[in-house]
């Protein structure tokens, strides 16, 4: 099932995708909701971001460019950074370049959405807990990345975290190329096997030190390719069982101030 969230004529509804018409739906996403009656034509309506995140987390450095690279052993403590649920936009809305920023990326990923609260949840049991999936571009701006280390700032800025266009429910999470092109040249694609730390042990990791809730969105990592862009670039992440996330960079006219 894929469930979009959409404005039309300044209201927000959610709904269900079938082929070109979208059939809004009433209740919580995660728990119970029905069919209002009511549908809408895909082209009368602006697709937002498929949800508002209750949390945003995101892991670093995940993906190694061929299986034979893979390590034997996995990081004992993986790298994961929260991004801002203030940061989110969605499909063709644009992604800000903040003024005296020279160096931004976009990354392409695959983001899993919790549906149901998780706490010390094993690997065989953790996708129980997925609600479903969505493209997310972890936009990253590496020269405001701490000397110490810390990525927060450098994934923070408002626009750096699109999400959409869809939440597709019934994907299989180990079989998909996450892609990218950048003004129409494919610069990412990689199956999800090249994780260095995989799908459910990264989940059941994060249980471990805290409880997940619906609507907490993970961003797996981005694979190989990721590139810095410049004002005027149209970056499409993309996974083809989900959708196309589309969207533009722009230069904005207001300073990053220093403290
Ligand atoms: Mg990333």
């Amino acid at each position: 099932m894929k469930f979009t969230r959409f404005e039309v004529n300044s209201t927000i509804h959610t709904g269900v995708i079938e082929e070109e018409k979208i059939r809004e739906i009433r209740g919580g996403l995660f728990g119970d909701w029905e069919y209002t009656g009511q549908s809408f034509s895909k082209n009368e309506v602006k697709q937002l971001a498929p949800l508002v995140p209750n949390q945003i987390i995101g892991i670093g450095a995940n993906y190694v460019t061929a299986a034979s690279d893979l390590p034997e052993t996995l990081p004992e403590i993986p790298v994961f950074f929260f991004k801002p649920v203030s940061s989110v936009i969605g499909p063709e809305d644009n992604i800000v370049i903040p003024n005296g920023i020279e160096q931004i990326k976009f990354e392409s990923e695959l983001a899993v959405i919790i549906g149901k609260e998780a706490k010390n949840v094993s690997e065989s049991d953790v996708l129980d807990y997925v609600f479903g999936y969505t493209v997310g571009n972890d936009v990253t701006a590496p020269q405001f990345f701490h000397n110490d280390g810390h990525w927060t700032v450098g994934k923070a800025f408002d626009t750096f975290t699109p999400l959409g266009p869809v939440i597709e429910t019934e994907l299989d999470p180990f079989l998909v190329n996450v892609e990218a092109k950048l003004n129409g040249a494919e610069k990412q694609n990689s199956s999800t096997e090249l994780m260095i730390v995989p799908i459910r042990k990264m989940i059941s990791y994060l249980t471990n030190v805290m409880t997940l809730k619906p609507g907490d969105v993970i961003l797996t990592g981005s694979p190989a390719g990721a590139e810095m862009v410049h004002s005027g670039d149209v970056i499409e992440c993309e996974i083809k069982e989900i959708g196309t996330l589309r969207n533009t960079f722009t230069a904005s006219r207001v300073d990053v101030k220093t403290v």
